[in-house]
């Protein structure tokens, strides 16, 4: 079920503060209306009282969608809290959740995310079918290929499912100061099927496990470590 809660908070515009209820889970299969508004960017929006000017809270939200299978844990990167920090207790939280299933039933894929544009990418590319792995070890192949033209410490990438074709991936490139969409980037479809078909040879555990270990999937950071490692 979705679950709304009101917390206390201030306007970053005025500071007046005010009682706000704001989404901790959203079940989208139960509530269709619901994952529109949050495609549509209009979950945990806020209208100040005050000053009018309207804002979204960063806080966390989990999404599911049990009829396609979809769960995903937004998390962001609030209170100090660092990206590693964030994965320890996503980790503790999953190992709990699947101590508490019986033997046979298999561990529910939960996905996490950080950043709000990627809670709408990730629904959108599960929704489409994709790996989400295999779509971040693509971008890392993009910033590869384009070394110069997409610098991976101030440009984005994004999967847009709504200018993907039958035959290519779309990619928007987004500038991560100004959040700017910028250019757009294709990737054919043919070379996604070949490149899964190698990686399930691969098998669990393989070179894609390998290079995004999990449990967030970034093609973006993984480049950039791998450029401050060589
Ligand atoms: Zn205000």
């Amino acid at each position: 079920m979705s679950h709304k809660r009101t917390h206390e908070i201030a306007c970053p515009f005025c500071g007046r503060e005010q009682r706000v209820d704001l989404w901790d889970s959203i079940c989208a299969d139960e509530q269709p209306e619901l994952r529109e508004a949050l495609l549509l960017n209009r979950v945990n929006r806020v209208e100040c009282a005050g000053c009018g000017k309207s804002f979204r809270i960063d806080k966390p939200l989990v999404y599911r969608d049990g009829r396609r299978n979809i769960f995903i844990h937004f998390d962001p990167l609030i209170g100090g809290r660092t990206l590693a920090d964030v994965e320890e207790s996503f980790r503790q939280a999953q190992a709990e959740l699947n101590g508490l299933l019986p033997a046979d039933v298999a561990p529910l894929q939960v996905h996490l995310v950080v950043e709000w544009s990627e809670l709408i990418e990730r629904i959108f590319l599960l929704e489409a079918g994709l790996d989400a792995r295999l779509v971040e070890h693509i971008k890392y192949l993009m910033y590869r290929q384009n070394a110069g033209k997409l610098p991976a410490d101030r440009k984005g990438l994004l999967f847009d499912a709504q200018d993907s074709t039958v035959d290519q991936l779309c990619f928007v490139v987004q500038d991560r100061a100004t959040r700017k969409l910028e250019a757009v980037l294709n990737f054919a479809r043919a070379d996604y099927a070949a490149l899964a078909n190698v990686f399930q040879a691969d098998g669990q555990g393989g070179l894609l496990a390998e290079q995004f270990p999990g449990p967030y999937l970034n093609g973006r950071l993984r480049f950039l470590q791998d450029q401050a490692e060589q």
